[in-house]
């Protein structure tokens, strides 16, 4: 659906919100077609297109500098991060302050332009680009931290010399940028530890679609006055406006980490051993993840990343962290040592090493990075019941098993959220 909020067009393709993973800033080089967007039910609402007129207006806001129209610039504003859509945008503005944002808006609004928000362009579900002629207002230029505001892998490192974290962790932090972080309510890998950004934003600023600045910046954590309009931004996907600045709530970082990766030999296995790690490391875990062996398979024969252990149709990855590494250690030992008697899993690794932690997370995120390169990419996000989580995938998998090149399942298993993800050579709009 072509949504019209306002001037704020806004865009939905019918497969889901999406997540996961790569490898931060690295992106591969693209070895197949680009399609063109399938956004192909949707038709151009009944906006004006641009005119000199309108450029004359963004070059005097903004000088020339900050406007992009040259052809081959314009591309990587136009085409998302799986290069499975286009957009058709012939003008990207790159304000830098939250009053040059809401002249934008305000312009737009009164001209009847289309516009489309966009961040660091990591979104996975098309959301990110033009659907037709959008002018793309590219928060670029806004990553400044004030009190903590930028991309969130400059944010953490900005953070991580005064011994704090920030809550959000993705895969794409090398990429994305708080804004968006904020407008799709991305999860990440450390959701099990701090919770959701409902929780983790205290306060923003906004421009609303006529210019207006909503102004909803707070850093204290408690605030009970009233109705708190930031939560609305929240997951909103730019159609209820621009978000310039956030106020995030970054909790102190704990000195020590070890990761263990484990193997399985069935969905209930990975089920029980969920449940024992989050009873019995309740404080020191900060993330819990599962893959099955088709997605093991595709980062080893892709990306030629070795798996360290046998060969299991599953792997659940462990991350614990506090202050005492020895304590974190021993109680990891003790817990997998309950698990192998139980037999819930049968071959496993752990790292306390800072370069062997990095080698088997990245496993676990470049699993994205890893598929893209079998060509189009079909990505669910789907939310059940751990119970119910990996039936889905198997559904799947039977009717799609001569149709996909690759099918394949991961995810926050903490959080009952699993990303099924399957991959064809071409595009199929069946999918
Ligand atoms: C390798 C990889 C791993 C990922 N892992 C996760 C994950 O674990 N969890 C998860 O939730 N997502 C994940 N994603 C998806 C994506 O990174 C997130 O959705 C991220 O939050 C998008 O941020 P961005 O700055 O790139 O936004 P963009 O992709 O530029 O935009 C995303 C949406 O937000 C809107 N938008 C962007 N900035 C603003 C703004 N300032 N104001 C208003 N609207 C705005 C855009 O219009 C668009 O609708 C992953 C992606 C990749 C490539």
């Amino acid at each position: 659906m072509h949504k019209k909020c306002s001037t704020i067009a806004k865009h939905f393709i019918p497969i889901s919100r999406v997540l996961y993973s790569y490898k931060g800033t690295e992106i591969i080089p693209y070895t197949y077609k680009i399609h063109k967007s399938t956004f192909s039910t949707v038709t151009r609402g009944n906006y004006n297109s641009l005119t000199s007129k309108d450029v004359n207006f963004f070059s005097s806001l903004l000088g020339s500098s900050r406007i992009i129209q040259n052809v081959e610039e314009l591309e990587a504003y136009n085409i998302d991060w799986l290069k499975s859509h286009k957009g058709s945008s012939s003008i990207v503005l790159r304000p830098k302050t939250t009053d040059e944002v809401s002249e934008i808006l305000k312009y737009c609004n009164k001209q009847k332009l289309a516009v489309c928000p966009q961040g660091g362009n990591t979104g996975l579900v098309g959301g990110s680009i033009p659907i037709f002629d959008e002018i793309v207002v590219s928060m670029s230029l806004m990553n400044k931290i004030i009190h903590f505001n930028d991309t969130t892998e400059t944010l953490e490192n900005f953070v991580n010399e005064k011994e704090f974290t920030v809550p959000v962790d993705l895969g794409a932090k090398g990429s994305c940028q708080i804004g968006g972080n904020i407008s799709t309510n991305a999860g990440g890998l450390r959701l099990i530890r701090y919770g959701s950004l409902h929780g983790n934003v205290l306060g923003l600023k906004a421009v609303l679609p006529n210019g207006d600045i909503l102004d909803c910046m707070n850093t204290m954590r408690k605030n009970n006055t009233g109705y708190d309009l930031k939560h609305l931004f929240i997951g909103s996907e730019g159609t209820l406006g621009i978000v310039t600045e956030a106020a995030i709530l970054c909790y102190p970082k704990s000195s020590d980490t070890a990761v263990a990766f484990l193997g399985c030999n069935s969905f209930q296995d990975v089920m029980n051993t969920a449940k024992i790690v989050r009873q019995k490391l309740p404080q020191l875990l900060s993330s819990l993840e599962m893959l099955d062996d088709q997605a093991a398979d595709t980062v080893r024969d892709n990306l030629k990343l070795s798996i360290p252990i046998s060969t299991h149709p599953f792997y659940v990855l462990v991350e614990i962290s506090g202050s005492d590494s020895s304590y974190n250690e021993q109680k990891l030992n003790e817990y997998l040592r309950f698990l192998m008697e139980h037999n819930y899993i049968n071959d496993g690794t752990i790292a306390t090493e800072p370069s062997r932690i990095k080698v088997l997370w990245s496993i676990r995120e470049r699993i994205t990075e890893a598929l893209l390169q079998e060509g189009c990419g079909y990505k669910y996000d789907i939310s059940l019941p751990l119970s119910d989580f990996y039936k889905i995938v198997e559904v799947m998998r039977e009717r799609w098993v001569k149709r996909v090149t690759r099918c394949v399942a991961y995810g926050h298993v903490g959080d009952g959220n699993v990303h099924f993800n399957a991959t064809t050579r071409t595009l199929t709009q069946k999918f």
